[in-house]
């Protein structure tokens, strides 16, 4: 790990990048969640980026991309050209309330245009993500073990590594799941702590607060493009009922089409391969959307599946974003 970051380090101020970069051809869509000031737990937080970090991404994508809008990607892709290497999109998924306090502020004065994936009940509740959920649920506890629906065996929640281990094995059910089991998994880990210690959590982590639609619609006002992310974050796998799916995809379209007008991207909810059912993919064809996007890893090129558009995680350090940007290449798999 260590080793690989100097080696990134050392390509980085090579100039190596300068070079790689025109080799490219087609265009990167970065995935970001949130951005806040401070970080205070990284065990909950997982999806959140510090600021400081986010604006030397901005400036190193400023000075060296071209940033463009999904409506501009969008065009350019339907006219077959205007993609040459040099492209990047911005997007952010789940639409949390630090996107139009945190994020739109740093945007504006670097003058660069993002986009939005809002989950629409999420937004229309105010309800937190299931992420988040499962993550404070299983960390803040005061409970030292748990027994959750569909597991044989109680969890052990003695220490961290115990915590760290349960944390791992609900999320992977959570996300593979049929949505009534994924349902009854996370009401089973919401009554691991008491609801009025629930709202004083939620309090310190507003950091996962879910914008509410006026502040959409403030951030749509201010030009961001509002994109859907489904309805509940159901996860779109095989497992789940077909007609679930396209309802998901097709009835998050339609309220957002109601509140402003116009829905024409959309963002998987977890993205990889495995979290998008063929007939997801489908229904993102016959509900209208024009782009799709996962969280699979790659370069968008002309030819391309518009439906299953590649991204680049946000989330990992300013080295492998270089590297990423640059060559739109991931060496193995890393921690
Ligand atoms: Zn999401």
């Amino acid at each position: 790990m260590v080793f690989r970051k100097l080696v990134l380090r050392a390509m980085g101020s090579s100039g190596l990048y300068s070079i790689l970069r025109h080799r490219r051809k087609g265009a990167i869509a970065m995935a970001y969640h949130g951005v806040e000031e401070e970080i205070i737990d990284p065990r909950i937080q997982t999806v959140h980026i510090p600021l400081r970090r986010f604006r030397r991404h901005m400036d190193y994508i400023k000075k060296n991309f071209e940033v463009i809008a999904l409506d501009d990607l969008s065009e350019r892709l339907e006219a077959g050209r205007g993609l040459d290497g040099r492209q990047v999109v911005l997007t952010f998924d789940d639409g949390y309330r630090n996107n139009l306090e945190v994020v739109a502020p740093l945007m504006e004065s670097l003058d660069l245009p993002f986009a939005v994936f809002v989950s629409t009940e999420h937004t229309g509740q105010g309800v937190r993500m299931p992420t988040y959920r499962l993550r404070a649920g299983i960390y803040l506890t005061e409970a030292k073990s748990c027994r959750i629906r569909g597991f044989p065996e109680p969890f052990d929640l003695r220490d961290e590594r115990a915590r760290d281990h349960a944390i791992q094995a609900i999320a992977a059910r959570y996300k593979t799941a049929p949505q009534p089991e994924a349902d009854a998994i996370l009401e089973d880990v919401e009554s691991l702590i008491p609801e009025e210690r629930w709202s004083e959590i939620d309090a310190r982590f507003a950091s996962d607060t879910p914008m509410n639609w006026e502040e959409v619609e403030i951030l749509h006002r201010r030009g961001v493009t509002i994109g859907s992310h489904g309805r509940r974050h159901v996860i779109l796998h095989t497992g789940q009922d077909e007609a679930w799916i396209r309802d998901e995809v097709r009835l998050s379209r339609e309220e957002v089409e109601r509140r402003l007008g116009s829905c024409r991207y959309f963002a998987y909810p977890n993205g990889t391969s495995q979290d998008i059912a063929p007939v997801a993919a489908d229904e993102v064809v016959r509900s209208g959307y024009e782009l799709a996007f996962t969280a699979e890893f790659g370069e968008i090129r002309q030819d391309t599946d518009r439906r299953l558009l590649p991204r680049v995680d946000g989330d990992d350090g300013f080295e492998y974003l270089q590297f990423y940007l640059n060559t739109a290449y991931r060496p193995g798999h890393h921690g």
